[in-house]
């Protein structure tokens, strides 16, 4: 018996010609992830991929946890696997189901035979497996309606697999598949999510982050940097560019009209995310805007910042309630450094009573009385470029 990692795969079964080509960048992926933990071997057939150690010092727990984060696959699983015939498939769910079953009232076993050639049918295995389990655990029952576990038994190409653990995986189709995007990322809770379910749609992300130093700190940024660190455990690596708008700040608030400052702002912020987008071939802009949230989340506010850029803008945090995005947070681990209390460009100098339906016109002649692009190219040019690479 050896213990194995069974990846199954999500929406890659459903595509056509390009299959070979997702799957083998979400193998890529787990190999990636793979290095560094021991020896082990990475092969994949039938729509699993199998990461088998090759001995004792592999790395499983640490192994389990980073292939959890491959988009592309759906449930990951550990599994015993041993020869395909039955008196080893018998011998080894006595030795390795009862650790999972103990303390469970009831259980099934479900049977599947992917090899057609094994001379039984599933019903007949799973028979089998389950008096195996009796035998050696007489206190808990078969319940074939609602069982309290279930145990498969999977007879494959090369071996025969039993478990009775299996977990979410990712999801999402694999990283680099759809293109490259270019996050705007903030300290917050919404961006970092933002950018991790255009990831899982297979986008490779870059991030943009805006700084507007001394007021806002060194450790602001660190809380950033880390945000996209904790990303990468999903996307591998990530380029971060940072830009100050610190010196667009002050010149905004010395000559506009107050109420606009929010606005005219965040079309920098988009006029210079696009020229980093395009600079990196990046198509499309993310952002982790929610309908409503805020005075420059309003569907007016919305259209007066899209106005000033020509690529796609995605806001898949657009529909969410705060709650909703907080479960995705804590899920991916960017809540508790979200969370920390430090100050973002945005909230520099922002305005008592910010517009909530700007009109266009009015937004642009404001925007008029200063010399917007001389700002934006000074800023741009002194753009700093961080790679974060994790896997
Ligand atoms: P978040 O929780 O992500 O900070 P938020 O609710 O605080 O979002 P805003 O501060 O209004 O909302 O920002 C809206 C979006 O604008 C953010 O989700 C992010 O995409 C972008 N953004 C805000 N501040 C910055 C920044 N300093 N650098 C880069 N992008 C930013
Ligand atoms: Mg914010």
């Amino acid at each position: 018996m050896r213990e194995v990692i069974l990846c199954k795969y999500g929406e890659i079964v459903l595509k056509g010609l390009n299959k070979s080509y997702f799957e083998s960048t979400m193998v890529s992926a787990v190999k990636r992830r793979m290095a560094g933990l021991g020896n082990c071997d990475i092969h994949y057939g039938q729509s699993v991929l199998y990461i088998e150690p090759l001995d004792d010092d592999f790395a499983f727990e640490e192994a389990l946890r980073r292939v959890k984060c491959v988009f592309g696959i759906v449930n990951v699983i550990r599994a015993a696997s041993c020869e395909k015939n039955l008196e080893a498939i018998l011998a080894t769910a006595k030795e390795y189901l009862p650790d999972y079953l103990r303390g469970a009232k009831s259980f099934k076993v479900t049977g599947k035979r992917a090899d057609k050639r094994f001379p039984m049918t599933s019903p007949e295995i799973s028979a089998q497996v389950g008096g195996a389990i009796l035998s050696v655990m007489p206190k808990i029952d078969v319940d074939l309606y609602n069982p309290e576990k279930l145990v498969h038994v999977e007879i494959r190409e090369n071996a025969a697999f039993l478990h009775a653990d299996d977990s979410r995986g990712a999801g999402g189709i694999p990283s680099g598949t759809s293109g490259r995007a270019l996050l705007l990322l903030s300290g917050g809770i919404d961006s970092p999510v933002a950018g991790y379910m255009v990831a899982k749609r297979g986008a490779v992300i870059e991030a943009l982050h805006f700084e507007s130093f001394p007021y806002t700190s060194e450790r602001a940024k660190e809380k950033v940097l880390e945000l996209a660190r904790l990303v990468t455990e999903y996307t591998g690596k990530m380029n971060v560019h940072v830009i100050s708008l610190t010196k667009i700040q002050e010149e905004l608030k010395k000559s506009i009209n107050e109420e606009y400052f929010t606005l005219l702002l965040r079309r920098s912020m988009m006029r210079l995310a696009e020229r980093v987008a395009k600079k990196h071939h990046c198509e499309a802009l993310v952002t982790g805007e929610s309908l409503g949230q805020v005075a420059s989340q309003t569907m007016q506010a919305l259209g007066v910042t899209d106005s000033v850029v020509d690529m796609p803008v995605f806001r898949p945090c657009i529909g969410m309630d705060k709650e909703e995005i907080i479960t995705i947070a804590r899920m991916i681990n960017t809540f508790e450094t979200s969370i920390l209390p430090y100050e973002d460009c945005c909230t520099v100098f922002t305005p008592k009573h910010p517009k909530t339906r700007p009109a266009l016109d009015k937004v642009i002649a404001e925007e008029k009385k200063l010399d917007m692009a001389a700002l934006e190219d000074e800023a741009f040019a002194a753009i700093e470029d961080i790679v974060i690479k994790t896997y």
